[in-house]
């Protein structure tokens, strides 16, 4: 059976939106080019694995496995990360996230400050990641690049890529101010509609 194609996700806004927090050039590169490969990969590898099934030659099951992971979570957690951003951030306005950040972080400040913390301290490339585990409970996680220390079963709700491609042309090496000013523009009203969905 031929595999569904996955596509690029459209925008919500226009590249240069985000500015002056993540600049045209960045959105358009991570966008247009490292995201299309993620997408392209998947396909790829999809196909190849589909006629793998077909043959039953698994020969290279444990590559495709692989790439699949890679390219996989690299479409979904970008489609995650460009999801919840939006130009200037949209405020929390979702009693029932609020209660569920409360009653893990203290507060919305004691998140805000976990966060930058987590972002900051990925080893190499990775993501800081806000997730719903199968209790409905808040977690809070890094990935370190992100075909590896996935939790299983935790929906993300709110993705920050911290590889390199994220913020190099701006930032440099100044990934801490990369999140500083990527909390600034947070759809808030994104993250929520996620967590609906994801403990419902
Ligand atoms: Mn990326």
């Amino acid at each position: 059976m031929k595999p569904k194609k996955h596509e690029l996700p459209k925008l919500k806004y226009q590249y240069h939106e985000l500015e002056p927090y993540i600049d045209a050039t960045t959105m358009q590169l991570h966008h247009a080019k490292h995201h299309q490969s993620y997408v392209d990969g998947l396909n790829a590898s999809e196909e190849k694995l589909a006629h793998a099934r077909e043959t039953g030659d698994f020969s290279s099951v444990k590559h495709l496995k692989r790439e699949i992971a890679f390219h996989g979570s690299g479409h979904f957690l970008h489609a995650v990360y460009w999801d919840i951003m939006t130009p200037n951030g949209r405020a929390l306005d979702h009693e029932k996230l609020a209660q569920a950040i409360d009653d893990k972080f203290t507060d919305f400040t004691g998140l805000e400050r976990e966060f930058k913390a987590t972002g900051t301290a990925v080893e190499g490339s990775g993501w800081a990641i806000l997730g719903v585990r199968p209790d409905g409970v808040l977690e809070l996680y890094s990935a370190e690049k992100h075909q590896n220390l996935t939790q299983w079963g935790t929906i993300p709700i709110l993705a920050c890529d911290v590889w390199e491609h994220a913020y190099y042309l701006s930032y440099q090496n100044r990934r801490a101010e990369y999140i500083e000013n990527f909390w600034k523009i947070i759809d808030w009203a994104a993250v929520a509609e996620r967590y609906d969905r994801a403990v419902s």
